[in-house]
C-alpha cells in the first residue's frame, strides 16, 4: 500500500476527518484503498494534510519522506505529528506516574529491593543502554524511595498530574511517601 501526499488537483474531494472540502491547491494526505469498482486499481480517501497528521501520524510521516515537495508549515506540521504520538500508542503517559504493580518482578532503582505485588510505584523515565544502543523506558521505585531518588520537589504534583485515575487511597499513600 503506498500513501500520498500531493496538491489537490481539484476542490472535488472531501476530508474523511473533518468532512470538508479539501480546496484546490492545498496538501492532501492520500490513503491507498482498493478500489470496489474496479479490480486491481487503486483509489484513495483523502484528508487534508494536518488533518491526517492528527489522526495517522505514522502513515503520514511515512508518507512524508517520500514527498518532494514543500510543506508550507512544517514546523507546525511536525509538531502536530509529535503531540500526535501518545495517542497512538495506547499505554504510553508523560513520566512520572504512579501504579500498582502489576508483578513482584520490577526492582526498585533506589534501593535495588523488589518492587511488591500491589504496591504503589513511581515510574520515571529511564535510558537503558543495550550495548549497541540506548533505549528509554520506564524505570520504577517504591514509592517510599522515590522523593530519595528523584530529588525532585515537584515529584508528587508531577505523579497526580500525570495519573488522574489514582484514588483517594493511592493519592493518600503517595503525599505520606513522597513527602
Ligand atoms: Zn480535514
Ligand atoms: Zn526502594
Amino acid at each position: 500500500m503506498a500513501n500520498v501526499i500531493e496538491e489537490s488537483k481539484s476542490s472535488r474531494a472531501t476530508c474523511r476527518t473533518c468532512r470538508q472540502k479539501i480546496d484546490k491547491g492545498v496538501l492532501r494526505f492520500g490513503e491507498e484503498t482498493p478500489n470496489q469498482f474496479n479490480e486491481g486499481e487503486v483509489s484513495y480517501f483523502w484528508h487534508h494534510l494536518t488533518c491526517a497528521a492528527g489522526k495517522k501520524p505514522l502513515l503520514v510521516r511515512e508518507a512524508l519522506t517520500a514527498f518532494t515537495g514543500t510543506v508550507p508549515d512544517r514546523p507546525a506540521l511536525e509538531a502536530l505529528l509529535s503531540n500526535a504520538k501518545p495517542k497512538a500508542a495506547a499505554g504510553e503517559r508523560p513520566y512520572p506516574f504512579a501504579e500498582r504493580a502489576s508483578t513482584g518482578r520490577s526492582k526498585c532503582m533506589q534501593c535495588d529491593e523488589a518492587i511488591e505485588k500491589g504496591a504503589l510505584r513511581v515510574a520515571i523515565e529511564r535510558e537503558v543502554d543495550t550495548g549497541t544502543f540506548v533505549r528509554k523506558g520506564p524505570g520504577y521505585l517504591h514509592s517510599t524511595c522515590a522523593k530519595e531518588h528523584t530529588g525532585d520537589a515537584e515529584l508528587l504534583a508531577k505523579v497526580k498530574k500525570n495519573t488522574p485515575e489514582l484514588t483517594p487511597v493511592d493519592v493518600e499513600e503517595l503525599t505520606k511517601a513522597l513527602s
